[in-house]
């Protein structure tokens, strides 16, 4: 899973950034309405933080930038305190969700927790697959009650087919949400970390799907 965060203020955007990295994502940082117009444009993620006020174009323009252009991703829209209008706009400009600043970073984090589970059209906070349980809310990952130990990378592997699972996901698609944006990437190592992720939960929770990718299917 990879998230944007649009923030001009650059402590707010270190502390979103660390409890974000934290929590299992891969982040992205833009500090500007110009950038983060660019990479949620370009790039592909699972929910993005957009702070309202920003610097060069406003994070409405932004946001209504994006819809209009048919990007459906999640956005947690941050607002100035109080500003009921903000709020409103916010949402009629196509945000899925607010928080308003200044805020609890765990109500961050369970918001962006609860939009991705939505939007991959899952209803419970904990994924299942067989003894295999993944918790974004803690970022653990255990096996038949079992805390097994697992990298960034394998947990966002992971969590990525955990979340979209009975759905063959390529290699690419992989690639293009476990990695922030200036990550050295390199696509065979996706197999490298599904090799890694059999020895720890077992050989038939992965599935190869020749030619076209991965699958994890809810019951196995
Ligand atoms: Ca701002």
């Amino acid at each position: 899973m990879r998230i944007l965060i649009a923030e001009d203020e650059p402590a707010l955007s270190r502390q979103l950034e660390a409890a974000l990295t934290d929590s299992g994502y891969a982040v992205d940082c833009a500090f500007d309405g110009e950038r983060a117009d660019f990479l949620g444009a370009t790039e592909s993620y699972d929910a993005i933080v957009l702070d309202l006020g920003l610097p060069k174009v406003d994070g409405l323009t932004v946001l209504r930038r994006w819809r209009d252009a048919g990007l459906a991703v999640p956005v947690l829209v941050l607002t100035a305190r109080d500003s009921w209008h903000e709020k409103v706009r916010g949402i009629d400009s196509g945000a899925d969700d607010y928080v308003a600043k200044p805020f609890q970073m765990e109500e961050v984090l369970a918001r962006l927790r609860a939009l991705i589970r939505r939007a991959s059209g899952q209803v419970s906070p904990e994924l299942r697959c067989g003894d295999v349980v993944l918790d974004p809310r803690n970022a653990r990952v255990t096996r038949g009650g079992a805390t097994v130990k697992l990298t960034g990378h394998e947990f966002r592997v992971l969590s990525y087919l955990m979340h979209h699972r009975n759905r063959v996901v390529s290699q690419n698609e992989l690639t293009e949400h476990i990695y922030a944006q200036n990550f050295d990437r390199d696509s065979n190592t996706v197999e490298v970390f599904i090799a890694r992720l059999r020895r720890k939960l077992g050989a038939s929770l992965i599935e190869t799907v020749r030619g076209l990718g991965y699958r994890i299917e809810e019951e196995r």
